[in-house]
């Protein structure tokens, strides 16, 4: 069984590389990718991990790129890891997304529900590992703000809500363009939450490769919709569990959604013609 989206604690899942990649040996997963957002600091952890229990890991990623103010979540897999360009192209992001949270901490101060934001940076502080709103999601519930991780996008931290910051970042076309020249292909993912169809055929002739048709939640007539139009476009799919670890965040049961082996395949094929 494959699972080609999995976060760990380097950027905001809950679980170390090494507890993930035990969690998918136990739900049976034979080849699995750990995507981080903008980061790579698991994977060569993750590596090891898997090769101990003879699972397969396909080194991958989860870039954020912006498109007319709206994020949207761009997967590369078979990357190098440690390609210097692309940990620069990281490196910025992530210096970023440090930048957000410190003016997001500074809204939700003045809002009346004040977060340790320097406890968070410095925890994140390790090298590589990312920080996003998910941790201050998890402050503000533990400082009694918000029910749940849900509940604090819903009222501070989601498009649009009082504590909201954009981020600064590049466009999809240079995201695809930087996982390319780390060696890997780009596949968009969960385009059933990001909703921007009508800018998949411009991703496409950029050189996206493939559309993350199958996710937690996409449900099956989403699905079927990505794959008619990756069919047309001439791209590949891609899938995963898009796992957290488990609650709060992510209520995806590990080794529930899965990739179909001729779809994986398809994956290779375009890694392959790419290389
Ligand atoms: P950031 O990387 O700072 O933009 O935070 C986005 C991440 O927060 C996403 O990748 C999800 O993992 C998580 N997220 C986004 N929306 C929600 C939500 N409504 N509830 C819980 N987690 C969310
Ligand atoms: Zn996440
Ligand atoms: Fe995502
Ligand atoms: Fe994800």
């Amino acid at each position: 069984m494959i699972d080609l989206h999995l976060h760990t604690t380097a950027s905001d899942g809950t679980l170390s590389p090494e507890a993930l990649v035990a969690r998918a040996d136990e739900a049976r997963l034979t080849v699995i990718s750990v995507t981080d957002h903008d980061t790579t600091a698991a994977t060569h952890a993750a590596g090891a991990a898997a090769r101990t229990r003879g699972l397969t890991l396909v080194s991958g990623i989860e870039i954020t790129a912006v498109e007319a103010h709206r994020d949207v979540h761009v997967l590369g897999y078979y990357i190098d890891p440690d390609n210097r360009q692309l940990a620069e192209f990281l490196d910025t992001q992530r210096a970023d997304r440090v930048r957000r949270i410190r003016d997001m901490a500074d809204r939700l101060a003045a809002l009346g529900v004040p977060v340790e934001v320097e406890s968070l940076l410095g925890r994140a502080a390790a090298p590589g590992r990312s920080i996003g709103r998910p941790a201050l999601a998890d402050a503000l519930v533990a400082g009694g703000h918000a029910r749940d991780r849900d509940d604090a996008f819903e009222r501070f931290l989601g498009h649009g809500r009082p504590a909201f910051v954009p981020r600064r970042g590049a466009p999809a076309a240079d995201v695809i363009a930087i996982i390319h020249t780390a060696g890997g292909i780009a596949s968009l993912a969960h385009p059933g939450l990001v909703r921007v169809d009508a800018l998949i055929p411009a991703l496409a002739a950029a050189g996206l490769d493939a559309l993350e048709a199958r996710h937690t939640d996409h449900a099956a007539d989403v699905e079927l919709h990505y794959r008619g139009l990756a069919r047309r476009l001439g791209l590949a799919v891609s899938g995963g569990s898009d796992f957290h670890g488990g609650a709060p965040e992510g209520t995806a049961r590990l080794g529930a959604v899965t990739l179909p082996a001729e779809d994986f395949a398809g994956l290779q094929q375009r890694a392959g013609a790419r290389a």
